[in-house]
């Protein structure tokens, strides 16, 4: 090999089946998709979007939300989208529905620095919370879908009925399917209730959602060590 090709390679910090141009305009126009594999790792994710414009939920955002928690994670939990303390913090679940979430996960002893990472269907608050629409979620699903990639997740939790429909387009009411698991694209997976849900239903009697996400997240712990053992 000659010096000039060898320099090439150095010089060459892209593979040679990106076209730079089109992929710096990937969080500016929707009409460029994002194809699996359009990530090599979880920087370059987020590189694009935090300065995505992609739908209109751009418009009202104070910071965009990626994530929280291990990218060596085993669980991956998806929400809906970033509320008022994620949209000011920008990170998921940091209000109060995050922090009984941290609660129930430190209650069969996952953490998110060893286990779990966390995110959302979609990145960018909604204007008064508002559900995101199908087409926002459509268009932001890419990100998630590279996000599930790179993290290589062995059980998917899905927290609410958007969440559910928007990865898997399960129609299905959350109270009717969660605590079942599914498979998705060959990986576990589970619809658990929402922790705003648990929040306006404190009670913990027999059969009441707090205390059905108990018998849930009990369920999960099992399979997590079950896989983990059979690997
Ligand atoms: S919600 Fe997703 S697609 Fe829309 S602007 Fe935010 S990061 Fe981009």
């Amino acid at each position: 090999m000659n010096n000039a090709n060898q320099i090439s390679i150095f010089d060459n910090n892209e593979p040679s089946t990106r076209d730079s141009q089109q992929w710096e305009q990937i969080p500016f126009n929707a009409d460029i998709p994002i194809t699996p594999g359009t990530y090599q790792n979880l920087d370059e994710l987020s590189h694009h979007c935090q300065k995505c414009q992609r739908c209109e939920l751009a418009q009202n955002r104070t910071q965009v939300v990626i994530s929280r928690g291990t990218p060596h994670a085993d669980i991956m939990i998806i929400g809906e989208a970033p509320g008022q303390s994620e949209d000011e913090q920008g990170l998921p679940f940091v209000g109060k529905s995050g922090q009984l979430l941290d609660k129930i996960l430190a209650s069969v002893e996952l953490s998110l620095e060893e286990d779990v990472y966390i995110s959302n269907i979609v990145k960018c608050r909604p204007p008064n919370n508002r559900t995101p629409s199908t087409a926002e979620i459509q268009t932001c699903k890419s990100y998630l879908l590279e996000q599930i990639a790179l993290i290589d997740p062995k059980i998917i939790l899905l927290t609410g009925a958007t969440a559910l429909k928007g990865l898997t387009g399960e129609k299905k009411g959350i109270t009717k399917i969660r605590g079942q698991w599914l498979k998705w694209q060959g990986r576990w997976a589970m619809a658990i209730f929402h922790p705003a849900y648990l929040l306006r239903n404190p009670s913990r009697e027999k059969g009441k959602p707090k205390w059905l996400m108990w018998q849930d997240i009990q369920a999960v712990r099992n399979k997590l060590d079950e896989l983990r053992n059979n690997n």
